[in-house]
Protein backbone atom coordinates (compact mmCIF):
# COMPACT_ATOMS: atom_id res chain seq x y z
CA UNK A 1 0.00 0.00 0.00
CA UNK A 2 2.68 2.19 0.64
CA UNK A 3 4.66 1.30 -2.55
CA UNK A 4 1.17 2.47 -4.33
CA UNK A 5 0.84 5.40 -2.56
CA UNK A 6 4.66 6.32 -3.11
CA UNK A 7 4.36 5.82 -7.22
CA UNK A 8 0.61 7.51 -7.25
CA UNK A 9 2.55 10.93 -5.60
CA UNK A 10 5.21 10.10 -8.47
CA UNK A 11 2.52 10.07 -11.58
CA UNK A 12 1.10 12.96 -9.59
CA UNK A 13 4.50 14.58 -10.03
CA UNK A 14 4.85 13.79 -13.40
CA UNK A 15 0.90 15.12 -14.25
CA UNK A 16 1.28 18.53 -12.63
CA UNK A 17 3.99 19.17 -15.29
CA UNK A 18 7.84 17.57 -14.72
CA UNK A 19 7.94 19.17 -11.07
CA UNK A 20 6.41 22.71 -12.49
CA UNK A 21 5.93 24.38 -9.04
CA UNK A 22 2.68 25.99 -8.08
CA UNK A 23 4.10 29.54 -7.56
CA UNK A 24 6.70 31.13 -9.30
CA UNK A 25 9.99 30.40 -8.21
CA UNK A 26 12.52 33.27 -7.36
CA UNK A 27 15.33 33.90 -6.22
CA UNK A 28 15.10 35.22 -2.44
CA UNK A 29 17.78 37.84 -3.45
CA UNK A 30 19.53 39.21 -6.31
CA UNK A 31 22.60 40.72 -6.08
CA UNK A 32 24.49 42.72 -8.56
CA UNK A 33 28.19 43.22 -8.71
CA UNK A 34 29.91 45.42 -10.82
CA UNK A 35 33.64 45.57 -10.27
CA UNK A 36 34.40 48.98 -11.73
CA UNK A 37 37.05 49.03 -14.33
CA UNK A 38 37.99 45.14 -14.23
CA UNK A 39 38.83 43.59 -17.56
CA UNK A 40 37.91 40.02 -18.35
CA UNK A 41 41.42 38.43 -18.44
CA UNK A 42 42.14 39.84 -14.69
CA UNK A 43 39.58 36.61 -13.65
CA UNK A 44 42.45 34.60 -15.51
CA UNK A 45 45.79 37.04 -14.89
CA UNK A 46 45.27 36.71 -10.84
CA UNK A 47 43.62 33.38 -11.11
CA UNK A 48 46.68 31.25 -9.29
CA UNK A 49 46.32 34.27 -6.45
CA UNK A 50 42.89 34.22 -5.68
CA UNK A 51 41.20 31.73 -2.81
CA UNK A 52 38.89 29.80 -2.98
CA UNK A 53 36.08 31.69 -1.76
CA UNK A 54 35.78 34.77 -3.91
CA UNK A 55 36.39 34.76 -7.34
CA UNK A 56 37.10 31.29 -7.51
CA UNK A 57 33.97 30.72 -5.81
CA UNK A 58 32.06 32.28 -8.71
CA UNK A 59 34.08 30.51 -11.37
CA UNK A 60 34.11 26.67 -10.24
CA UNK A 61 30.47 26.85 -9.07
CA UNK A 62 28.85 29.25 -11.38
CA UNK A 63 28.55 29.80 -14.83
CA UNK A 64 31.05 32.30 -16.60
CA UNK A 65 30.12 34.11 -20.38
CA UNK A 66 33.93 34.71 -21.23
CA UNK A 67 33.15 36.10 -24.30
CA UNK A 68 31.32 39.32 -22.87
CA UNK A 69 31.63 42.89 -25.08
CA UNK A 70 30.54 46.11 -24.74
CA UNK A 71 28.08 46.94 -27.69
CA UNK A 72 28.60 50.81 -27.80
CA UNK A 73 30.92 53.35 -27.13
CA UNK A 74 32.01 55.19 -25.51
CA UNK A 75 33.05 52.60 -22.82
CA UNK A 76 32.47 54.76 -19.60
CA UNK A 77 31.36 54.36 -15.78
CA UNK A 78 27.67 56.02 -16.08
CA UNK A 79 27.13 53.91 -19.63
CA UNK A 80 27.94 50.95 -18.84
CA UNK A 81 25.97 50.72 -15.20
CA UNK A 82 22.90 51.93 -17.13
CA UNK A 83 23.43 49.62 -19.96
CA UNK A 84 24.49 46.61 -17.53
CA UNK A 85 20.94 47.25 -15.88
CA UNK A 86 18.61 48.81 -18.55
CA UNK A 87 19.81 45.88 -21.51
CA UNK A 88 19.60 49.60 -23.32
CA UNK A 89 22.28 51.72 -25.27
CA UNK A 90 22.89 55.63 -25.15
CA UNK A 91 21.09 55.76 -28.50
CA UNK A 92 17.95 55.16 -26.34
CA UNK A 93 18.33 55.21 -23.09
CA UNK A 94 19.82 58.69 -22.85
CA UNK A 95 23.61 57.67 -20.62
CA UNK A 96 25.70 59.10 -23.21
CA UNK A 97 28.44 59.37 -20.87
CA UNK A 98 29.86 60.40 -17.63
CA UNK A 99 28.91 64.24 -18.47
CA UNK A 100 27.52 65.13 -21.87
CA UNK A 101 26.49 68.19 -23.76
CA UNK A 102 22.73 68.92 -24.52
CA UNK A 103 23.49 69.45 -28.11
CA UNK A 104 20.33 71.62 -28.33
CA UNK A 105 21.04 74.00 -25.72
CA UNK A 106 24.91 73.15 -25.26
CA UNK A 107 24.61 72.80 -21.36
CA UNK A 108 26.84 70.19 -20.50
CA UNK A 109 25.46 67.58 -17.88
CA UNK A 110 26.61 65.16 -15.82
CA UNK A 111 24.78 61.89 -15.93
CA UNK A 112 22.78 62.02 -12.48
CA UNK A 113 22.68 65.63 -11.52
CA UNK A 114 19.16 66.61 -10.67
CA UNK A 115 18.90 70.46 -9.80
CA UNK A 116 15.02 69.82 -8.35
CA UNK A 117 16.24 67.33 -5.36
CA UNK A 118 18.59 67.99 -2.45
CA UNK A 119 21.35 66.32 -0.74
CA UNK A 120 20.45 64.66 2.04
CA UNK A 121 23.09 63.67 4.62
CA UNK A 122 26.52 65.37 2.61
CA UNK A 123 28.02 68.29 3.70
CA UNK A 124 28.28 70.41 0.99
CA UNK A 125 24.78 70.88 -0.31
CA UNK A 126 25.37 70.49 -3.76
CA UNK A 127 27.12 66.58 -3.62
CA UNK A 128 24.06 65.11 -3.51
CA UNK A 129 21.55 66.70 -6.09
CA UNK A 130 21.57 63.28 -7.87
CA UNK A 131 18.74 61.23 -9.33
CA UNK A 132 18.04 59.20 -11.96
CA UNK A 133 16.00 61.53 -13.80
CA UNK A 134 18.19 61.75 -17.23
CA UNK A 135 18.02 58.14 -17.60
CA UNK A 136 15.12 57.80 -20.23
CA UNK A 137 14.23 53.75 -19.82
CA UNK A 138 13.32 51.37 -17.34
CA UNK A 139 15.70 49.04 -15.37
CA UNK A 140 15.61 45.40 -14.42
CA UNK A 141 15.21 46.50 -10.99
CA UNK A 142 12.51 48.49 -11.57
CA UNK A 143 10.93 45.86 -13.75
CA UNK A 144 11.36 43.94 -10.31
CA UNK A 145 9.62 46.22 -8.17
CA UNK A 146 6.79 46.83 -11.24
CA UNK A 147 6.64 42.58 -11.12
CA UNK A 148 5.86 42.54 -7.50
CA UNK A 149 3.57 45.41 -7.10
CA UNK A 150 6.68 47.44 -5.33
CA UNK A 151 6.59 44.70 -2.70
CA UNK A 152 10.39 43.63 -3.84
CA UNK A 153 12.95 46.16 -2.13
CA UNK A 154 16.35 47.92 -4.53
CA UNK A 155 18.91 49.24 -2.73
CA UNK A 156 21.70 50.24 -4.55
CA UNK A 157 25.68 50.66 -2.69
CA UNK A 158 29.00 52.44 -4.31
CA UNK A 159 31.21 55.34 -3.82
CA UNK A 160 30.46 56.72 -6.95
CA UNK A 161 26.59 58.26 -7.04
CA UNK A 162 26.33 57.36 -10.80
CA UNK A 163 26.80 53.83 -9.97
CA UNK A 164 24.58 53.63 -7.02
CA UNK A 165 21.98 55.32 -8.79
CA UNK A 166 21.71 54.03 -12.04
CA UNK A 167 21.89 50.54 -10.93
CA UNK A 168 19.16 51.07 -8.39
CA UNK A 169 16.54 52.53 -11.07
CA UNK A 170 13.90 55.04 -10.99
CA UNK A 171 12.08 52.78 -8.46
CA UNK A 172 14.85 52.42 -6.12
CA UNK A 173 14.15 51.76 -2.13
CA UNK A 174 17.12 53.68 -1.61
CA UNK A 175 20.84 54.66 -3.17
CA UNK A 176 23.77 55.66 -1.15
CA UNK A 177 27.02 57.05 -2.34
CA UNK A 178 30.28 58.57 -0.69
CA UNK A 179 30.54 61.92 0.27
CA UNK A 180 34.23 63.10 0.26
CA UNK A 181 34.16 65.83 2.87
CA UNK A 182 32.28 64.27 5.26
CA UNK A 183 33.80 60.89 4.41
CA UNK A 184 29.65 59.29 4.75
CA UNK A 185 27.68 57.57 2.45
CA UNK A 186 25.03 59.82 1.55
CA UNK A 187 21.64 59.78 -0.85
CA UNK A 188 19.18 62.31 -1.96
CA UNK A 189 15.50 63.53 -1.39
CA UNK A 190 14.98 61.37 -4.38
CA UNK A 191 14.78 58.84 -2.39
CA UNK A 192 14.71 59.88 1.03
CA UNK A 193 14.19 62.94 3.30
CA UNK A 194 16.92 62.26 6.09
CA UNK A 195 19.02 59.47 6.27
CA UNK A 196 18.21 56.11 8.21
CA UNK A 197 19.37 55.47 12.28
CA UNK A 198 21.47 52.85 10.58
CA UNK A 199 23.14 54.56 7.98
CA UNK A 200 24.17 57.40 10.18
CA UNK A 201 25.70 55.07 13.14
CA UNK A 202 27.69 53.18 10.40
CA UNK A 203 28.83 56.86 9.53
CA UNK A 204 29.62 57.68 12.98
CA UNK A 205 32.19 54.89 13.37
CA UNK A 206 34.46 56.76 10.78
CA UNK A 207 35.39 53.01 9.64
CA UNK A 208 37.63 55.23 6.80
CA UNK A 209 40.24 56.53 9.65
CA UNK A 210 40.70 53.01 10.88
CA UNK A 211 40.90 51.78 7.64
CA UNK A 212 43.76 53.38 6.31
CA UNK A 213 45.23 53.80 10.10
CA UNK A 214 48.20 51.08 8.66
CA UNK A 215 48.65 52.39 5.49
CA UNK A 216 49.11 50.35 2.77
CA UNK A 217 51.18 47.60 2.17
CA UNK A 218 51.25 44.10 0.01
CA UNK A 219 49.30 41.41 1.39
CA UNK A 220 52.14 39.15 0.40
CA UNK A 221 56.04 39.39 -0.06
CA UNK A 222 56.51 42.03 -2.65
CA UNK A 223 58.52 39.59 -4.86
CA UNK A 224 55.63 37.68 -5.08
CA UNK A 225 53.92 39.85 -7.16
CA UNK A 226 54.77 37.71 -10.46
CA UNK A 227 52.09 39.42 -12.90
CA UNK A 228 53.71 43.04 -12.14
CA UNK A 229 56.21 45.40 -12.81
CA UNK A 230 58.60 46.26 -10.03
CA UNK A 231 57.31 48.46 -7.92
CA UNK A 232 58.46 51.57 -9.01
CA UNK A 233 57.75 52.55 -12.42
CA UNK A 234 57.90 55.83 -14.18
CA UNK A 235 54.16 55.61 -15.34
CA UNK A 236 52.65 54.90 -11.83
CA UNK A 237 50.72 57.67 -10.32
CA UNK A 238 51.23 59.07 -6.54
CA UNK A 239 49.25 59.72 -4.07
CA UNK A 240 49.24 63.43 -2.63
CA UNK A 241 51.92 63.81 -0.68
CA UNK A 242 53.96 61.02 -2.02
CA UNK A 243 57.29 61.58 -3.77
CA UNK A 244 57.24 57.81 -5.38
CA UNK A 245 55.57 55.37 -5.95
CA UNK A 246 56.27 52.72 -3.66
CA UNK A 247 54.91 50.61 -0.84
CA UNK A 248 54.22 50.73 1.82
CA UNK A 249 51.98 54.02 0.35
CA UNK A 250 51.30 56.06 3.73
CA UNK A 251 47.30 56.58 3.60
CA UNK A 252 47.16 58.80 6.32
CA UNK A 253 49.31 61.64 4.87
CA UNK A 254 47.41 61.09 1.56
CA UNK A 255 43.90 61.39 3.50
CA UNK A 256 45.17 64.69 5.03
CA UNK A 257 46.37 65.98 2.10
CA UNK A 258 42.56 64.88 -0.56
CA UNK A 259 39.55 63.42 1.33
CA UNK A 260 39.19 61.89 -2.35
CA UNK A 261 42.38 59.96 -1.77
CA UNK A 262 40.95 57.56 -0.12
CA UNK A 263 38.92 56.16 -3.26
CA UNK A 264 42.41 54.82 -4.63
CA UNK A 265 42.92 52.34 -1.73
CA UNK A 266 41.48 48.57 -1.97
CA UNK A 267 39.96 49.70 1.49
CA UNK A 268 37.37 51.59 -0.74
CA UNK A 269 36.08 48.44 -2.21
CA UNK A 270 36.20 47.14 1.65
CA UNK A 271 34.16 49.98 3.13
CA UNK A 272 31.85 49.71 -0.15
CA UNK A 273 30.77 45.97 0.95
CA UNK A 274 30.84 46.53 4.54
CA UNK A 275 27.89 49.10 3.71
CA UNK A 276 26.31 46.91 1.41
CA UNK A 277 26.03 44.08 4.29
CA UNK A 278 25.06 46.91 6.73
CA UNK A 279 22.26 48.13 4.37
CA UNK A 280 21.37 44.37 3.52
CA UNK A 281 20.39 43.59 6.85
CA UNK A 282 18.62 47.05 7.95
CA UNK A 283 16.29 47.01 4.77
CA UNK A 284 15.80 43.10 5.56
CA UNK A 285 16.55 42.26 1.84
CA UNK A 286 15.78 38.34 0.89
CA UNK A 287 13.72 38.43 4.33
CA UNK A 288 10.54 39.85 2.14
CA UNK A 289 7.74 37.74 0.56
CA UNK A 290 8.64 38.77 -2.95
CA UNK A 291 12.60 38.81 -4.55
CA UNK A 292 14.89 41.52 -3.42
CA UNK A 293 17.62 43.09 -5.43
CA UNK A 294 20.56 44.86 -3.72
CA UNK A 295 23.13 46.38 -6.85
CA UNK A 296 26.78 46.90 -5.42
CA UNK A 297 29.29 48.67 -7.98
CA UNK A 298 33.27 48.52 -6.51
CA UNK A 299 34.76 51.47 -7.79
CA UNK A 300 37.89 51.25 -5.88
CA UNK A 301 39.47 48.73 -8.62
CA UNK A 302 38.98 51.68 -10.71
CA UNK A 303 40.13 54.50 -9.10
CA UNK A 304 43.35 52.34 -8.27
CA UNK A 305 43.54 51.07 -12.10
CA UNK A 306 43.40 54.76 -13.09
CA UNK A 307 46.03 55.93 -10.90
CA UNK A 308 48.70 53.17 -11.64
CA UNK A 309 47.76 51.38 -14.71
CA UNK A 310 47.32 47.23 -15.23
CA UNK A 311 51.17 45.97 -15.00
CA UNK A 312 51.49 47.58 -11.35
CA UNK A 313 51.33 45.50 -8.21
CA UNK A 314 48.87 47.98 -6.74
CA UNK A 315 46.19 46.68 -9.54
CA UNK A 316 47.22 43.33 -8.59
CA UNK A 317 47.34 43.73 -4.86
CA UNK A 318 43.46 45.39 -5.21
CA UNK A 319 42.29 42.62 -6.51
CA UNK A 320 43.96 40.21 -4.65
CA UNK A 321 42.37 42.16 -1.75
CA UNK A 322 39.11 42.51 -3.48
CA UNK A 323 38.99 38.48 -3.46
CA UNK A 324 39.22 38.67 0.14
CA UNK A 325 36.37 40.89 0.56
CA UNK A 326 33.85 39.53 -1.80
CA UNK A 327 34.62 36.16 -0.02
CA UNK A 328 33.69 37.41 3.68
CA UNK A 329 30.77 39.06 1.63
CA UNK A 330 29.30 35.78 -0.11
CA UNK A 331 30.02 34.13 3.39
CA UNK A 332 27.42 36.53 4.61
CA UNK A 333 24.55 35.83 2.12
CA UNK A 334 24.83 32.32 3.02
CA UNK A 335 24.50 32.80 6.58
CA UNK A 336 21.94 35.75 6.13
CA UNK A 337 19.95 34.12 3.14
CA UNK A 338 20.82 30.60 2.95
CA UNK A 339 22.93 28.84 0.63
CA UNK A 340 21.52 28.40 -3.17
CA UNK A 341 18.73 31.34 -1.94
CA UNK A 342 20.87 34.34 -3.38
CA UNK A 343 21.63 34.83 -6.89
CA UNK A 344 24.80 36.78 -7.85
CA UNK A 345 25.90 38.22 -11.08
CA UNK A 346 29.53 39.71 -11.65
CA UNK A 347 30.53 41.94 -14.15
CA UNK A 348 32.36 45.11 -15.23
CA UNK A 349 30.98 48.19 -16.64
CA UNK A 350 34.47 48.35 -18.38
CA UNK A 351 37.85 47.54 -18.80
CA UNK A 352 41.13 49.46 -19.20
CA UNK A 353 44.21 49.83 -21.71
CA UNK A 354 47.49 49.46 -20.60
CA UNK A 355 49.41 52.33 -19.82
CA UNK A 356 51.28 54.10 -22.82
CA UNK A 357 54.24 54.43 -21.07
CA UNK A 358 54.42 50.68 -20.67
CA UNK A 359 53.24 49.90 -23.84
CA UNK A 360 56.20 52.20 -25.31
CA UNK A 361 58.54 50.78 -22.96
CA UNK A 362 57.92 46.89 -24.89
CA UNK A 363 57.94 48.37 -28.19
CA UNK A 364 53.88 48.19 -28.40
CA UNK A 365 52.24 51.00 -29.99
CA UNK A 366 50.29 53.37 -28.04
CA UNK A 367 50.10 56.70 -27.36
CA UNK A 368 48.71 60.01 -25.96
CA UNK A 369 45.91 62.09 -27.52
CA UNK A 370 45.06 65.91 -26.77
CA UNK A 371 41.64 66.98 -28.29
CA UNK A 372 42.09 70.73 -27.48
CA UNK A 373 44.94 71.95 -30.41
CA UNK A 374 42.69 69.47 -32.43
CA UNK A 375 39.70 71.56 -31.37
CA UNK A 376 41.44 75.16 -31.90
CA UNK A 377 42.64 73.97 -35.34
CA UNK A 378 39.87 73.05 -36.57
CA UNK A 379 37.46 75.51 -35.38
CA UNK A 380 40.00 77.86 -37.50
CA UNK A 381 39.38 76.17 -40.90
CA UNK A 382 35.94 76.45 -39.89
CA UNK A 383 36.00 79.93 -39.51
CA UNK A 384 37.99 80.86 -42.76
CA UNK A 385 35.37 78.41 -44.58
CA UNK A 386 32.44 79.97 -42.85
CA UNK A 387 33.07 82.88 -41.41
CA UNK A 388 31.18 82.46 -38.04
CA UNK A 389 33.85 81.29 -34.75
CA UNK A 390 34.01 79.07 -32.58
CA UNK A 391 31.34 76.39 -34.34
CA UNK A 392 32.65 73.66 -32.61
CA UNK A 393 31.95 73.71 -28.87
CA UNK A 394 34.72 70.92 -27.79
CA UNK A 395 35.39 67.31 -28.65
CA UNK A 396 34.26 65.64 -25.54
CA UNK A 397 33.99 61.24 -25.02
CA UNK A 398 35.50 61.16 -28.42
CA UNK A 399 32.50 63.27 -30.51
CA UNK A 400 33.23 66.43 -32.07
CA UNK A 401 30.38 68.59 -30.51
CA UNK A 402 29.26 71.29 -32.94
CA UNK A 403 27.36 74.82 -31.92
CA UNK A 404 23.71 73.76 -33.21
CA UNK A 405 22.79 77.66 -32.59
CA UNK A 406 25.42 79.41 -34.25
CA UNK A 407 25.15 77.13 -37.22
CA UNK A 408 21.31 77.69 -37.22
CA UNK A 409 21.31 81.06 -36.58
CA UNK A 410 23.91 82.00 -39.45
CA UNK A 411 21.98 79.56 -41.55
CA UNK A 412 25.04 77.65 -42.25
CA UNK A 413 25.54 73.89 -44.21
CA UNK A 414 25.74 71.67 -41.17
CA UNK A 415 26.63 68.72 -43.75
CA UNK A 416 29.46 71.06 -45.24
CA UNK A 417 30.57 71.72 -42.17
CA UNK A 418 30.82 68.05 -40.73
CA UNK A 419 32.33 67.40 -43.88
CA UNK A 420 34.96 69.63 -43.70
CA UNK A 421 35.74 68.37 -39.97
CA UNK A 422 35.77 64.61 -41.19
CA UNK A 423 38.05 65.32 -43.88
CA UNK A 424 40.32 67.06 -41.39
CA UNK A 425 40.38 64.96 -38.31
CA UNK A 426 40.88 61.69 -41.02
CA UNK A 427 44.04 63.39 -41.50
CA UNK A 428 45.40 63.62 -37.91
CA UNK A 429 48.21 61.00 -36.63
CA UNK A 430 46.62 58.49 -34.40
CA UNK A 431 42.67 58.61 -35.85
CA UNK A 432 41.74 55.58 -37.36
CA UNK A 433 38.46 57.27 -38.74
CA UNK A 434 36.37 60.22 -37.89
CA UNK A 435 32.53 59.81 -39.05
CA UNK A 436 29.48 61.94 -39.10
CA UNK A 437 27.36 59.65 -37.37
CA UNK A 438 24.10 60.96 -39.65
CA UNK A 439 25.55 59.56 -42.78
CA UNK A 440 27.75 56.20 -41.23
CA UNK A 441 25.98 54.00 -43.38
CA UNK A 442 28.35 55.05 -46.51
CA UNK A 443 31.28 55.10 -44.01
CA UNK A 444 34.13 52.11 -44.69
CA UNK A 445 34.28 51.13 -41.28
CA UNK A 446 34.62 47.70 -39.73
CA UNK A 447 30.92 46.23 -39.29
CA UNK A 448 31.34 45.99 -35.60
CA UNK A 449 32.46 49.36 -34.99
CA UNK A 450 29.96 50.60 -36.95
CA UNK A 451 26.91 49.45 -34.78
CA UNK A 452 28.81 50.14 -31.23
CA UNK A 453 29.17 53.66 -32.75
CA UNK A 454 25.12 53.46 -33.91
CA UNK A 455 24.59 52.23 -30.61
CA UNK A 456 26.85 54.70 -28.47
CA UNK A 457 24.81 57.77 -30.65
CA UNK A 458 22.24 59.89 -28.86
CA UNK A 459 21.32 62.79 -31.01
CA UNK A 460 20.10 65.16 -28.57
CA UNK A 461 23.18 63.87 -26.35
CA UNK A 462 25.88 63.04 -28.30
CA UNK A 463 28.34 65.05 -30.72
CA UNK A 464 27.68 64.62 -34.71
CA UNK A 465 31.04 63.28 -35.28
CA UNK A 466 32.71 60.43 -34.03
CA UNK A 467 36.33 59.75 -33.65
CA UNK A 468 38.35 56.51 -33.13
CA UNK A 469 41.46 56.04 -32.40
CA UNK A 470 44.41 53.88 -33.17
CA UNK A 471 44.37 50.69 -31.03
CA UNK A 472 46.55 51.56 -27.60
CA UNK A 473 46.08 55.27 -28.17
CA UNK A 474 43.82 57.73 -25.76
CA UNK A 475 43.15 61.06 -24.64
CA UNK A 476 45.22 61.49 -21.46
CA UNK A 477 46.48 65.17 -20.22
CA UNK A 478 48.97 62.66 -17.63
CA UNK A 479 52.08 60.84 -18.12
CA UNK A 480 50.82 58.39 -15.81
CA UNK A 481 48.05 55.85 -14.94
CA UNK A 482 45.71 54.82 -17.37
CA UNK A 483 41.78 55.28 -18.65
CA UNK A 484 39.38 53.56 -20.79
CA UNK A 485 36.44 54.64 -23.54
CA UNK A 486 37.58 53.29 -26.95
CA UNK A 487 35.96 50.25 -28.43
CA UNK A 488 38.74 48.57 -28.11
CA UNK A 489 39.08 44.61 -26.55
CA UNK A 490 40.89 45.93 -23.09
CA UNK A 491 37.88 48.61 -22.94
CA UNK A 492 35.00 46.14 -24.20
CA UNK A 493 36.05 42.51 -22.74
CA UNK A 494 33.94 42.44 -19.50
CA UNK A 495 33.80 39.44 -16.83
CA UNK A 496 30.21 37.76 -16.57
CA UNK A 497 30.10 35.45 -14.20
CA UNK A 498 26.23 34.21 -13.02
CA UNK A 499 26.60 31.97 -9.33
CA UNK A 500 23.83 30.70 -7.24
CA UNK A 501 20.63 30.01 -7.46
CA UNK A 502 18.81 27.58 -9.81
CA UNK A 503 22.92 28.65 -11.89
CA UNK A 504 24.47 25.12 -12.86
CA UNK A 505 28.76 25.29 -13.14
CA UNK A 506 29.71 25.72 -16.75
CA UNK A 507 31.46 28.24 -19.06
CA UNK A 508 30.37 29.57 -22.17
CA UNK A 509 32.70 31.32 -25.44
CA UNK A 510 30.21 32.34 -27.25
CA UNK A 511 29.82 35.99 -27.63
CA UNK A 512 27.61 37.93 -25.51
CA UNK A 513 26.88 41.11 -25.16
CA UNK A 514 26.30 43.41 -21.64
CA UNK A 515 22.95 44.05 -23.31
CA UNK A 516 21.81 40.47 -22.56
CA UNK A 517 22.41 40.83 -18.67
CA UNK A 518 19.13 42.68 -17.86
CA UNK A 519 17.08 40.35 -20.82
CA UNK A 520 19.06 37.41 -18.69
CA UNK A 521 17.79 38.44 -15.80
CA UNK A 522 14.65 39.06 -16.92
CA UNK A 523 14.00 35.35 -18.09
CA UNK A 524 15.23 34.02 -14.71
CA UNK A 525 12.83 36.16 -12.64
CA UNK A 526 10.20 35.73 -14.92
CA UNK A 527 9.44 39.53 -15.46
CA UNK A 528 9.41 41.75 -17.86
CA UNK A 529 12.26 42.95 -19.88
CA UNK A 530 13.30 46.80 -19.25
CA UNK A 531 11.44 49.01 -21.45
CA UNK A 532 14.58 49.81 -23.76
CA UNK A 533 15.82 46.36 -23.72
CA UNK A 534 17.55 45.25 -27.07
CA UNK A 535 19.65 42.52 -25.32
CA UNK A 536 19.34 38.70 -25.68
CA UNK A 537 18.80 35.77 -23.41
CA UNK A 538 21.32 34.00 -22.57
CA UNK A 539 19.66 30.89 -22.57
CA UNK A 540 22.98 29.03 -21.03
CA UNK A 541 21.86 30.74 -18.30
CA UNK A 542 18.22 30.02 -18.21
CA UNK A 543 18.38 26.29 -18.84
ZN1 LIG B 1 34.00 52.71 -14.36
Amino acid sequence: MRRFIAAFFILLGTITGSGQATTIQRPKLVVGIVVDQMRWDYLYRYYDRFGNDGFKRLLSGGFSCDNTFINYIPSYTAVGHSTIFSGSVPSLDGIAGNDWTEQLTGKRLYCTDDSTVQSVGAANATDGKMSPRNLWVSTITDELRLATNFRSKVVGVSLKDRASILPAGHLATAAFWLDDASGHFISSTYYMEQLPDWANKFNDQNRISKLIEKGWNTLYPLNTYKQSDPDAEAYEGLYPGETSSVFPHDLKTAYTKSKASFRSTPFGNTLTLEFAKTALDAYQLGKGTATDFLTINCASTDYVGHQYGINAIETEDTYLRLDKDLAAFFRSLDATIGKGQWLVFLTADHGAAHAIGFMQQHRLLADAWNDKPLTDSLNRILTAKFGTEKLVRYIMNYQVNFDLNKIAAANLDYDAIKKISVEFLQKQPGISFAVDVAHIGEAAIPQPLKAMIINGYNSKRSGAVQIILNPGWFESYSKTGTTHGTWNPYDTHIPLIWYGWKIKPGKSNREVFMTDIAATLAALLHIQMPNGCIGHVIEEITR
